[in-house]
């Protein structure tokens, strides 16, 4: 079979000082920043990132098809941004600055653009050029380029306006992992700028670094400058949709009850993940709407079967499902929206291993007529290939007997800071991409091992980082 692969590299760079006026060292040689205090961090509302400020960024998995490369994003693949970023890091470490590397700047936190206790940081900006080039590997016979780009893609996010950097580096679960797995399923190389300043490949960088890079988490273990990635063969027609359902809570109970017998279950080319939607009383006329994301890799007359047969109650009409390739479909559920000032965000996730009982899911629709605020809980579908690969595979444990994620999200003005606390809480487990400071400090001893062999003095570090182990 023929494999073919991308080669991305975020290269740089932008490289801004922000040093507060309380803590800007003077001059002479200073210690390295403190890293965060390991008590629990205090919580303070999220700045919602900015999705549409960095939708220059190419989204993960899309590049083969949509924008290989001009001559001139070519020639920005030369050594020179690889330089600067090496340059960058130990001339960060020199000043005794706080480094944050950022790439699509969507961390839940703002891990990527802030420092806890005013330490101040150099921020290493990957997104500002990035490039892409494309490397077919074939047993027999060239194949047109343009054939390949309509049927090639990447296992990126949901919203494609993500970074690789932080998105791949977390794991990275999208529309196509019940098919291909993670993102970090599909990475054959990286290039990883170390706290000495080193570049490091696979080829020079001790294994168990590059199994940890792999979904342990961005801003841990250095500046990934590059990827090699592992592009999958998608049909190049497949069926999308994204419909809604309203009613009564105890109606919508029943669909979701229904759904987790569902969308862990489907072939491995169904993806089907559903959101609830919750708003204050006055406003909810005592119903909630239901929303489904559908991408299925196959045509609409065979997708429309399977799912009448398997979930009737979502009553599915062909006039909703609609046949686009792979690429339209990207663009159509990049979620990509405008962000006022002063909007406020938080979200949490959740794993479900056993199916939560009708009950007990009536009792979570009825609490939800009744919510505080506007939010809505999403559900992603795990299985298929998310439960065949080993959980030791890359540093994501989370793989067979996890039926879906949960992720709760609300939203809030302003005006409502004063009440940021009823919005937040509880806390269980988390996937490492949504990152989530009220689970406190990171202390995965799985993984601290390799952080004391690629960076033993924490000089990456954020208030979620993965620590040494001594
Ligand atoms: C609107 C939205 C939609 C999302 N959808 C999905 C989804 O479908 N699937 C999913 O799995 N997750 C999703 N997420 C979560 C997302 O994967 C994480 O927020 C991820 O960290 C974002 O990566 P980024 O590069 O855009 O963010 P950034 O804020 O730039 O970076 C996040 C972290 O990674 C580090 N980092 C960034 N670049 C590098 C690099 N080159 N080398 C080393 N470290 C680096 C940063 O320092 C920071 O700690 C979503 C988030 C948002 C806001």
């Amino acid at each position: 079979m023929a494999i073919h692969t991308i080669v991305a590299a975020t290269a740089a760079l932008a490289l801004c000082l922000v040093a507060t006026s309380a803590t800007t060292p003077a001059a002479g040689a200073h210690p390295l920043p403190s890293p965060p205090a390991s008590s629990p961090m205090a919580t303070s509302p999220s700045r919602r990132p900015q999705a549409s400020a960095r939708s220059s960024t190419p989204p993960s998995g899309t590049s083969a098809s949509t924008s290989l490369p001009s001559a001139s994003h070519r020639r920005s693949l030369s050594r020179r941004p690889q330089r600067d970023i090496q340059r960058a890091v130990l001339c960060a470490r020199n000043a005794s600055l706080a480094i944050r590397v950022r790439a699509g700047g969507h961390s839940y936190e703002g891990l990527s653009y802030t420092t806890e206790n005013h330490v101040p940081f150099v921020d290493i900006d990957v997104a500002c050029t990035v490039s892409a080039s494309t490397r077919p590997r074939r047993r027999s016979g060239p194949s047109p380029a343009r054939r390949w780009a309509s049927t090639l893609a990447f296992p990126g996010g949901t919203c494609s306006t993500l970074g690789l950097g932080g998105f791949v580096s977390g794991g990275g679960f999208g529309l196509l992992s019940r098919k291909h797995g993670l993102a970090a399923d599909n990475v054959l190389d990286e290039t990883l700028v170390d706290a000495g300043g080193r570049a490091l490949t696979r080829a020079t960088m001790d294994a168990d670094v590059f199994w940890a890079i792999r979904g342990g988490g961005g801003g841990s273990w250095g500046v990934v400058y590059s990827w090699k990635l592992r592009l999958v063969h998608v049909p190049a027609t497949i069926t999308v949709f994204d419909i809604e359902r309203r009613g009564p809570a105890d109606l919508i109970a029943g669909l979701i009850h229904k759904w987790q017998y569902v969308g862990p279950h489907l072939p491995d080319e169904f993806y089907i993940s559903t959101r609830i939607y919750f708003k204050p009383k006055p406003t909810n006329g005592g119903n909630l709407t239901m929303s489904f994301t559908g991408q299925v890799l196959v045509p609409k007359h065979l997708a429309l079967s399977v799912l009448n047969k398997a979930y009737p109650e979502l009553r599915l009409a062909e006039s909703e499902l609609a046949e686009v390739s792979w690429v339209e479909s990207t663009a159509k559920f990049a979620g990509l929206y405008s962000i006022g000032v002063g909007e406020y965000a938080k979200r949490k996730s959740d794993y479900v291993q056993a199916p939560i009982s009708k009950p007990d899911m009536v009792k979570i629709a009825r609490y939800m007529t009744a919510a505080p605020t506007e939010g809505s809980i999403q559900l992603n579908p795990y299985g298929a290939a998310m439960a065949r690969i080993g959980s030791g595979e890359v540093p994501f444990p989370h793989r067979a007997g996890f039926l879906y994620s949960v992720q709760y999200a609300v939203d809030w003005k302003a005006a409502e800071n004063g009440r940021a606390g009823e919005f937040m809480g509880n806390p269980r487990g988390a996937y490492v991409n949504y990152v989530d400071l009220d689970l406190g400090t990171n202390n995965w001893t799985d993984a601290t091992g390799q952080k004391s062999k690629i960076d033993p003095r924490n000089v990456f570090n954020n208030a979620q980082s993965i620590p040494p182990s001594h």
